[in-house]
């Protein structure tokens, strides 16, 4: 079998089109859309992705203001500005860049984001609406990975899906968008966690997997079916000798499922792309219902 491979580029791309249309009609009534990206610390990797965030906004003529907070920051402070840009009518979307430091409570903190800011979709009340079948803001991995099964018609509904994993950011919203009677969902699905005693027992029934474990190459080729689809989240950093001393894998051990797999996501370059893509989204959605809102208070 010739495995393909379903990259993340064009899916944004098509999606990067649709959304300049939207962008500019906000823009020809003075509205451009603006995400507040809060980073709390100096951790590398949170800065790289704050700062292609931020890129990927500006590229679409939206703006991005980073909010650089020391790592020693108090919960008071970082409350604080999240009530600020809460209340901010130029602010349309707000992200704070997870993990934090140690001594911060995510949950406090997330929870405090308004949830029609929420453009991450971590809040209560936008996971709720999501389990209710009412989604607004989705988590953008997952809905990442929603666009790229349906960009790649790739047939969802009545199969058989394995999740592996069940973070509140990938494994459980990406179980209630596959499950559910939406476009896209209506499947069968299995999460596997670090519970599940016999991981390959599942992924070999899969027609469908949905790798986000975090634990590199952890899928492998003798624990697949043949024909099965596959979306690799996994971002790995694994040592090697090369210049960077280092290389990014996926959960999938992508040279072992090629010829079983009908197709999977490469990493670099499948799922990644698409998660800021679905940032740049929500922002976009939740400056339009700004807009409706702004409208709606002129004509009362
Ligand atoms: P997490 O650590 O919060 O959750 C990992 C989940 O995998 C847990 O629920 C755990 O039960 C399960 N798990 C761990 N080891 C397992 C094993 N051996 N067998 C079965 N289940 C196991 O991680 P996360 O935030 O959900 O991220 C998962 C992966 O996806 C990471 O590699 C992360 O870097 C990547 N990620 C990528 C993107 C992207 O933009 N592509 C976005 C978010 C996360």
């Amino acid at each position: 079998m010739n495995t393909v491979l379903l990259k993340g580029k064009p899916v944004s791309e098509n999606i990067y089109n649709n959304l300049i249309n939207r962008i500019n009609s906000l823009k020809s009534v003075g509205i451009t859309p603006q995400l507040a990206a809060i980073l709390i610390g100096d951790d590398p990797a949170s800065q790289v992705y704050v700062r292609n965030k931020s890129r990927a906004f500006e590229k679409l003529n939206c703006k991005s203001q980073v909010f650089k907070l020391g790592v020693e920051s108090s919960e008071s402070a970082i409350l604080d500005l999240i009530n600020n840009l809460n209340s901010d009518d130029n602010i349309h979307g707000i992200l704070v860049q997870l993990p934090l430091p140690k001594h911060l409570n995510s949950k406090t903190i997330l929870h405090s984001v308004s949830p029609n800011k929420d453009v991450d979709g971590f809040h209560p009340s936008n996971l709720g609406l999501l389990l209710e079948g009412n989604p607004f803001f989705i988590p953008c991995t997952p809905q990442g990975v929603i666009e790229i099964l349906k960009y790649y018609n790739i047939e969802v509904s009545g199969m058989h899906a394995v999740i592996v994993g069940r973070s509140n950011i990938v494994g459980k919203p990406m179980f209630a968008l596959l499950a559910q009677k939406f476009e896209i969902g209506n499947a069968t699905v299995t999460i596997c966690h670090t519970g599940t005693k016999d991981l390959e027992a599942y992924t070999i029934q899969a027609d469908i997997i949905i790798a986000a474990a975090g634990v590199p190459e952890m899928i492998k080729g003798n624990m697949i079916k043949k024909g099965v689809n596959i979306v690799d989240v996994g971002i790995n950093r694994l040592d090697d000798n090369s210049e960077k001393g280092y290389k990014i894998v996926g959960d999938v051990d992508t040279d072992s499922v090629m010829g079983i797999a009908k197709s999977v996501t490469p990493v670099p370059g499948g799922v990644g792309p698409m998660t800021i893509t679905m940032l740049l989204k929500n922002t976009v959605k939740s400056a339009e219902k700004f807009r409706q809102l702004t409208i709606a208070r002129l004509n009362n």
